[in-house]
């Protein structure tokens, strides 16, 4: 709110200054002390910007505003955006790819300071609920280069980004992924980013944690949704229960941290849910609990027959444990809770059943270039053609624009009357 009442306050007195020198206001006839004060603040704040901002700053006002005062101080959302975008521009500018001040705000005022990369659509596992068993993908010759996805990463860090989670698909069997991985880590090491994360089914691990570690990475999440080896087979399709624990204990001795997810998926972990809790409290891990979501099609499978409310699963749990319900926020849609039996939290994420988008503060790439402002809507802006056709300042204009139409919120339903996918796009696609 700071930011956009210093954007007011610099809308009015340019307004106001242009009142005095068009229309001379009856308050400047009448108390010219007012008119002074105008026009040194007019002149601190031209000496103070560089001109690119402040020709921003006047161009994006209407003439009617200069005469209506009720206009002066109402920004539009699309007008705060076109002013940050010329104090963006300038910050780019004169630090020379360092962070921005402060991050772009969106038309709801929330900052937004996480990237989430999906940086390959592939996997090499088919959970159920996430994809059908003969899935088409996303032609290989439209994804971006490692390079593109680096750069378009850097500009969002030059826009305020603090943090970016490379997701997928499985990230880590894009080839020469660690590229990227190293890259991002430097832009940590250097102070650009707060930090690089990694979203994995955890496959790859037994090769590649003492990398990622070395790397700059310091934090992953790993999805397991059962501690049983046939039944992690089924759930995978093609994963080895086996091969995942190793690589936990691969990226442990490594010295990442790890999250755990698990999406509670009804008649198949609801009873095994507080055995994995205990194991999480053993390996001194967090762990988090995701509520089925409608996206994509998943071929023979219903989410239906999946969904498993959240509310229900914690109902349960609190017959077990004693869960003690934490200030603490991630800056993401999990709420969470202490588990005061294993001292871990355990987070809820909850789509269905608790709307999170209050609090929202991510936008979503995926590994064709198109930014998704949310998950749950279709609208995009397609960040490949911005580079490829008009270079990097057209890259840094599409971001701006974009988030400046990222919506609200979504309203995912699973019910009986509902029970195609909200968006057509898998969870595989932004990640
Ligand atoms: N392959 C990696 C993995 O499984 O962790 C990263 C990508 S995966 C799409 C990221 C997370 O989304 C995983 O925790 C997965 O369980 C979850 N997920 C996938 N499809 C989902 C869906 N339809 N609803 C809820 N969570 C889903
Ligand atoms: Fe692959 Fe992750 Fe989707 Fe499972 S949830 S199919 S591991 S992308």
């Amino acid at each position: 709110m700071a930011r956009v009442s210093s954007l007011n306050s610099v809308a009015v007195t340019r307004d106001l200054f242009f009142a005095l020198l068009l229309a001379r206001s009856p308050a400047t006839f009448f108390c010219p002390a007012f008119g002074a004060a105008t026009r040194d603040l007019f002149f601190a704040l031209l000496l103070a910007r560089p001109p690119a901002t402040f020709f921003t700053l006047l161009l994006a006002r209407s003439p009617a505003s200069f005469f209506c005062p009720a206009k002066a101080v109402s920004l539009s959302p699309a007008l705060m955006l076109d002013m940050q975008e010329g104090i963006i521009h300038h910050n780019l500018r004169a630090t020379g790819m360092t962070t921005a001040a402060s991050p772009l705000r969106d038309p709801f005022g929330r900052p937004i300071e996480y990237l989430r990369v999906s940086v390959t659509d592939r996997c090499d596992f088919r959970c159920v609920y996430c994809m059908a068993e003969n899935m088409s993908f996303l032609p290989k010759a439209e994804l971006l280069t490692l390079e593109e996805l680096d750069t378009v990463c850097k500009r969002f860090m030059a826009v305020g980004t603090r943090k970016i989670r490379l997701t997928g698909g499985e990230p880590l069997v894009r080839r020469n992924i660690m590229q990227l991985i190293s890259s991002l880590g430097e832009d940590v090491a250097r102070g650009a980013l707060d930090e690089v994360t990694i979203t994995t089914n955890g496959s790859q691990l037994y090769k590649m944690a003492d990398d990622l570690y070395r790397a700059g990475v310091r934090r992953i999440n790993v999805s397991i949704d059962t501690l049983d080896a046939d039944k992690f087979r089924d759930i995978t399709r093609w994963g080895k229960l086996d091969q995942v624990l190793d690589g936990i204990e691969a990226a442990r001795s490594a010295g990442l941290a790890i999250k755990l997810n698990a999406v509670a998926l009804r008649g198949f972990n609801d009873d095994e849910l507080p055995e994995m809790i205990r194991w999480c409290g053993e390996m001194g891990t967090d762990m988090t609990i995701i509520e089925v979501m409608p996206m994509g099609d998943i071929g023979s499978e219903t989410r239906l027959d999946q969904y498993l409310p959240v509310s229900l699963v914690r109902a349960n749990l609190a017959k077990q444990f004693t869960l003690t319900d934490l200030d603490y926020r991630s800056g993401g849609p999990a709420r969470y809770v202490q588990v005061e039996e294993t001292g871990r939290k355990l987070g809820f994420i909850t789509p269905l059943t608790h709307n999170f988008c209050e609090s929202c503060n991510r936008v979503r790439l995926t590994c064709t270039g198109m930014l998704y402002m949310c998950l749950g809507q279709d609208d995009n802006a397609d960040l490949s053609h911005a580079l490829r056709r008009r270079g990097v300042e057209g890259l840094d204009a599409a971001i701006v624009e974009a988030i400046g139409r990222k919506p609200e919120g979504h309203d995912f339903i699973i019910d009986r009357r509902n029970t195609a996918p909200a968006v057509s796009r898998h969870m595989s696609v932004t990640g």
